[in-house]
């Protein structure tokens, strides 16, 4: 379909650029926008300071006035992809504050990319039954530290550890992590409560949650079975969706101990992340998948004929405007 052939044109990776708007602490204060959207229209911004300017061009982009439901509709077609058999990665990248868990999570009035995407999968399942029959089940999970935690395992308030899970390979191309808890839904009622408990469960064994969570990965993975019930196929395939850690620049002088290794990790699988995509982009016959917890999880699901979609957040405000860059820079990289 049209659809296809377009991301087969581009390669298998779309950036998609969403600036969120000034909030009204930035206003009150005065703040100054930094991008420019003239030619949004177009995938293109232009970042402004200094007196200078630059132009970035992406497939999409999305400016402090787009909805939630203007989002989506670029991001639908991925759906429909995972239904067809393809495995699907949606990536959140940029600074904290930057709109990541707004794009990705979103909030109960205005919900989010992961609600609506499941959403879509249940609608088009509804359109093809009796053709195909699909079996839905969704885990959710966190990297912090270069370790897997499962959000799905009740942790008891006394904060009794989980034991440690591990990436296997359990066959050519396919890594699987045992115990992680996959759990089956039928509907959006389901989907939503687990939804819920995942998120509730970030919070658990953090004296700050904020922080917690701009310091680790939160990655929901939706696997489907599907089955052809006219020449009796089968598909299995999965769909990521991830919001990153912070993606801002700590000096390293500014921390330790603890906070250091956190520092280091965070960019070092930032880091890892741009290196796969970018050597999957120029069929580089390495691909270092192994560098980081984050990339060695999304292994299977990088490169191939999967596809993905990089969504960079960035803030308006000029006061921004280096992490920006840094941000936009990234972006550019792995398109
Ligand atoms: P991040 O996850 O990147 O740290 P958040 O998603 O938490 O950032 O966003 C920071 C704040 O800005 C939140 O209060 C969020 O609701 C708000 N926000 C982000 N993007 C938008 C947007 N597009 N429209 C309205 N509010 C937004
Ligand atoms: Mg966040």
């Amino acid at each position: 379909d049209l659809y296809n052939k377009v991301l087969e044109l581009k390669g298998n990776i779309r950036v998609f650029c969403r600036c969120r708007p000034l909030n009204n602490e930035e206003i009150a204060e005065g703040a100054i926008m930094g991008i420019g959207f003239e030619s949004a229209k177009d995938g293109e911004l232009t970042v402004k300071g200094n007196g200078a300017s630059k132009k970035f061009k992406f497939d999409s982009v999305f400016t402090p006035q787009a909805n939630q439901a203007d989002v989506f509709e670029d991001t639908a077609p991925f759906a429909t992809s995972v239904l067809d058999g393809y495995n699907v990665c949606i990536f959140a990248y940029g600074q904290t504050g930057s709109g990541k868990t707004f794009t990705m999570e979103g909030t109960e009035e205005a919900r989010g990319v992961n609600y609506r995407t499941l959403e879509e999968l249940f609608r088009i399942m509804k359109d093809r039954k009796g053709i195909f029959r699909y079996e839905i089940s969704v885990s959710v999970l966190e990297v912090y530290n270069e370790q897997i935690r499962d959000l799905l395992v009740p942790v008891s308030q006394t904060g009794v550890t989980q034991k440690r899970l591990e990436i296997r390979q359990v066959a050519e191309g396919i890594h699987h992590v045992p115990g992680l808890v996959e759990a089956h839904v039928n509907n959006m009622n389901e989907v939503w409560e687990v939804l819920q408990m995942g998120s509730s469960a970030r919070a658990v064994g953090s004296t700050n949650v904020n922080e917690h969570s701009s310091r680790s990965h939160c990655i929901h993975c939706v696997m489907v079975k599907g089955e052809n019930l006219i020449n009796r196929e089968y598909t299995r395939s999965k769909l990521w969706l991830v919001d990153l850690a912070g993606s801002e620049r700590i000096a390293k002088t500014d921390v330790q101990g603890e906070r250091l290794k956190e520092t280091q990790n965070i960019n070092r699988s930032l880091s890892a992340l741009g290196d796969v995509i970018s050597a999957l982009a120029t069929k580089s016959p390495h691909i270092p998948f192994r560098n980081s917890k984050l990339t060695h999880l999304l292994q299977d699901s990088l490169g191939g004929d999967s596809k993905s979609l990089m969504f960079v957040q960035i803030s308006p405000n000029e006061n921004d405007l280096s992490e920006t860059l840094c941000s936009l820079n990234f972006a550019s990289r792995v398109r």
